[in-house]
């Protein structure tokens, strides 16, 4: 299976890193390794002193498809959950700077944590869904489906252009504005609505 994930996809994060408002889905890829095993702490990278917590929601891809039109994107997801997109701020802004790759800054093992997942059919609209990510108990970020820049079902036909969807692949939608730092010892925790989906600990 493969993670794909977008980048800049709310504006009001985009600007908070001063980015540029992308015209089309900005994508990178994380590997398998990339998952956090459930029950298993995020252990924080030697090589990083800035890992930011990126709270989005994910897609999970339930058929084989390539080329696939906006409108048919719907058959192509029944389930949806809450992930972290782990970033070492510190790497991938010397990787900017250079033009080089984000892979280093994103891609690392443990830098996919993933809630489980549930049946879209349980939320009333997943293009209106609150979500958050509080650090110790205090509420750091949150954002809301209805603002992203580009829908579930235009990054699926977007993406597809690019990649073979497979089954099991993850789609990470981007991130709202209010990403930050972490330290060893905080516990992460990761909402829909009011529903409590993923929690870990850093160490
Ligand atoms: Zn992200």
């Amino acid at each position: 299976m493969k993670i794909i994930c977008i980048g800049r996809n709310y504006i009001d994060h985009a600007k908070e890193l001063n980015n540029p408002i992308p015209k089309e889905p900005v994508l990178f890829l994380k590997p398998e390794t990339a998952l956090l095993p459930p029950k298993n702490p995020f252990v924080y990278p030697s090589f990083s002193k800035d890992v930011h917590y990126e709270v989005e929601m994910v897609l999970k891809i339930n058929r084989v498809g390539k080329h696939i039109e906006e409108k048919f994107a719907p058959k192509y997801y029944s389930e949806i959950g809450i992930g972290v997109d782990f970033t070492a701020r510190d790497i991938q802004n010397q990787c900017k700077e250079k033009g080089l790759p984000w892979e280093k800054a994103k891609a690392f093992d443990g830098s996919a944590p993933t809630s489980k997942f549930m049946n879209i059919n349980l939320f009333e609209n997943i293009n209106n869904l609150n979500f958050s990510l509080a650090v110790n108990g205090e509420n750091k970020q949150k954002g809301n489906t209805k603002d992203m820049l580009f829908s579930f079902n235009q990054i699926i036909a977007y993406v597809s252009n690019y990649f073979t969807l497979k089954i099991g692949d993850l789609i990470f939608t981007g991130t709202p504005a209010g990403v930050g730092p972490i330290q060893i010892n905080d516990t992460i925790v990761c909402f829909i609505e009011d529903k409590k989906l993923l929690s870990f600990n850093v160490k």
